[in-house]
């Protein structure tokens, strides 16, 4: 596949694992994509599981991310994780404003805003995620929905900093329910998100930004939604706690 952008797939493991799982896991992952060097292949643990993944993944084309952490620095947050705290166990990436959590912890765009400054700041790399619900999208509401949280979670970004952000475009409606957006929808979406970061930033920003897609990728759809000419990646779910099926997925993507 010939695309400008680098993909990047990335296994959001959700709540799951326990430290002995995750490392099964991780390094069944590992002997799938030992191979692979066209793809930026990210696993994202528990925190609870970075510290003996990022010591399994050492000298490996696998790179770490976290699933969310505070907007602050250290302090008195209990039960909050700092993102000075993640750089210990070389994690490189964190992922954002998760539909899981704007719906479960009513995580706002300008809260996901403070955290991807906070995430540049310690220099790691945000995956903001963004998408419509069922009901936004049947009402016609799909690029308003979009709009509204492009601008509002990535505000305050400079240049410098969108350039070293992903975005994440996981239509909720496709997120653990085995419906995949069509390729036509992903693409017009993708497309959209793409206009708009030109418009925030510039066209050169635009040309490079990294956009993933999320909700229900599996190894039989990765080929066609990875093709699409504005995907440059996924953001997988329920299929990468299954080392075969992430692996099939990121081989299928090249
Ligand atoms: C996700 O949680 O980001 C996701 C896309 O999940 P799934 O692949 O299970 O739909």
């Amino acid at each position: 596949m010939d695309k400008e952008r680098r993909l990047i797939i990335a296994g959001n493991w959700k709540m799951n694992k326990t430290v002995a799982e995750a490392l099964d896991l991780v390094n069944g992952i590992k002997r799938e994509v030992a191979s692979v060097k066209e793809v930026d292949i990210v696993v994202c643990p528990p925190f609870t599981a970075l510290s003996e993944v990022s010591k399994a993944i050492l000298n490996s084309n696998l790179r770490l991310g976290a699933q969310n952490m505070n907007e602050n620095g250290y302090g008195a947050f209990t039960g909050e994780i700092a993102a000075g705290m993640l750089k210990e166990f070389s994690v490189r990436y964190v992922i954002l404003g998760h539909s899981e959590r704007r719906q479960c912890q009513k995580e706002t765009d300008q809260l996901i805003s403070k955290k991807a400054l906070a995430a540049h700041g310690a220099s790691l790399k945000p995956i903001v995620c963004v998408g419509e619900t069922l009901a936004e999208r049947d009402g016609g509401l799909t690029e308003k929905v979009l709009d509204t949280q492009v601008r509002g979670s990535l505000a305050g970004l400079s240049k410098a900093q969108m350039e070293e952000t992903i975005i994440a475009y996981e239509p909720v409606w496709a997120i653990g329910t085995g419906k995949t957006a069509t390729a036509a929808q992903a693409q017009e979406a993708h497309a959209f998100i793409r206009r708009l970061v030109g418009k925030l930033f510039d066209q050169n920003i635009a040309r490079r930004a990294r956009i993933q897609y999320g909700g229900s990728v599996k190894p039989s759809n990765a080929r066609e939604l990875m093709g699409l000419p504005d995907v440059d990646g996924a953001l997988v779910g329920g299929a990468s706690l299954d080392d075969r099926s992430f692996g099939e997925i990121v081989r299928n993507s090249i």
